[in-house]
């Protein structure tokens, strides 16, 4: 008896039952295995036709084919020509994006690209998926489910309006219970979920669990974000501060090389300010519904450049100096408690979980302002440790200095007219980028449009 161990390309198949049947019926069978080497023959005319183009692909590698397969491609060409064609076409192909058109551009973008800065770092995640978001508009089909963007849409709205309440009703921060905080948010909890966009939240059993649970984040994140601006002497100077043309700031304008101009608008979710001496120091920090930190390297690529931008525009159009971008994680924190924790204890764990990443300026005074309780250890507040002396510990501290932030500022000002002059000259290359194990196609909703695979030639990851 004999069976195939592999298919006509090589893939290993698996023997029928009956073999499987037979070997149990008769232990003592002999099995042996007669595998040979691929090789390619002439045979019939259907058969041979998958290995004629096998050969063909060897000719355009460059390699030398027999004249009996040379009049086998002729013979293909000449009686099977428009399969055969089709066939070449297939292998020659090679998943290239093509140039836009001046034209085109100036009719997706107008003269002057208006944009964002997400918008200009999705372009670094990968040009292709840019143009199809943005230039040709292409949506997917909405669907009833509990996005994170609706879930972190839902956390700012009710942030927003919590400090709006504090501000309305005159309410003093450092003074406010923790009763008081979570009456004031349960009630805007409820206001907010009225809201016709917010229906999914109550649409069926399992999205009200989850809204119990987004209520427990807020509120704790929230208590957090009061603790850090108890134990600081920056205020808030704004919430959801627009850079647009009827926002607190003006748009940002870039001018690039070849006399067009960008214009970036957008928003940030708080800005704080601090006076030392007669200067006022400026800080931007974001909310976040998952843990993030600023990666120098990702800056560099253009791939988180919102932060220092702002940092840098608003800092310019008002004056101020620079001190810190921060994220703030509006995170579910679960602590183990030990046995025999005070709930004092207990919260200043949980604190810890909270504290706020990203890099705030290196200079000791700054960093007492925004942790007035910090006279040595880890802060609880930012990203920063002191000595026993009370010096900085540069090794567990995020902090750059003046110098370095201006550096910073100048890289991240270069990387945004890099990409601006890219999306102007017609680029949308099929270029994801690869960085730590993560691509940006991993949630992209436009794979069945690019057809990116790493495996045909020319089309590559940008790695990082
Ligand atoms: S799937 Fe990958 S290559 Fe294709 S558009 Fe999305 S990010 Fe780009």
């Amino acid at each position: 008896m004999s069976y195939c161990s592999s298919d006509k390309e090589g893939k290993s198949i698996r023997p029928s039952i009956l073999i499987k049947k037979i070997k149990r019926y008769f232990p003592m069978i002999k099995e042996e295995s007669d595998i040979i080497s691929k090789e390619y023959y002439v045979t019939n005319k259907i058969a041979t036709f998958d290995d004629a183009i096998l050969i063909y692909r060897k000719l355009l590698d460059g390699e030398e084919i027999s004249d009996e397969w040379k009049t086998v491609l002729n013979y293909y060409n000449l009686v099977e020509k428009d399969k055969f064609k089709r066939v070449i076409k297939g292998i020659k192909y090679s998943n290239k994006s093509e140039k836009i058109s001046e034209k085109n551009i100036e009719k997706m973008y107008g003269k002057r690209l208006k944009t964002s800065i997400s918008r200009l770092e999705q372009y670094r995640r990968c040009p292709f998926s840019f143009h199809l978001k943005y230039g040709l508009k292409l949506k997917e089909k909405s669907e009833l489910k509990m996005q994170t963007i609706d879930t972190g849409t839902f956390m700012h709205e009710v942030i927003d309006e919590f400090f709006e309440v504090i501000e309305n009703e005159k309410l003093e921060l450092s003074i406010i219970t923790d009763e008081e905080i979570q009456k004031i948010v349960e009630q805007i909890i409820e206001e907010v979920l009225h809201m016709s966009k917010y229906y999914v939240f109550s649409s069926t059993a399992k999205f009200k669990i989850l809204t119990r649970r987004l209520k427990k984040v807020v509120l704790e994140s929230i208590n957090y974000i009061v603790y850090t601006i108890r134990n600081s002497r920056f205020s808030v100077l704004g919430h959801e501060l627009e850079f647009s043309n009827n926002g607190k700031y003006k748009p940002i304008i870039i001018d690039l090389q070849d006399g067009k101009k960008i214009e970036i608008t957008g928003k940030i979710d708080r800005v704080d300010l601090g006076t030392l001496g007669d200067k006022n120091y400026v800080r931007i920090i974001d909310y976040k519904s998952s843990i993030k930190n600023l990666d120098m390297k990702q800056v560099e690529a253009g791939l988180q450049i919102q932060l220092i931008t702002y940092l840098d525009a608003i800092s310019k159009q008002e004056n101020f100096e620079p001190s810190g971008v921060l994220y703030l994680g509006l995170i579910d924190t679960i602590y183990k408690a030990k046995k025999n924790m005070t709930d004092d204890e207990i919260k200043n764990e949980i604190r810890k979980k909270f504290r706020m990443k990203g890099v705030v300026l290196a200079d000791i005074n700054i960093i007492k302002m925004m942790d007035t309780s910090l006279e040595n250890g880890v802060s609880n507040i930012i990203p920063v440790a002191l000595k026993k002396d009370g010096e900085i510990s540069v090794s567990k501290s995020n902090v750059i200095d003046k110098e370095e932030f201006s550096n910073l500022q100048n890289k991240v000002d270069k990387v945004i007219k890099e990409i601006s002059a890219e999306i102007l000259a017609g680029k949308i290359d099929i270029k994801p980028f690869y960085y730590d194990k993560k691509t940006a196609c991993d949630y992209c909703v436009y794979k069945p449009i690019c057809m990116f695979n790493p495996n045909i030639k020319g089309n590559e990851y940008s790695f990082i």
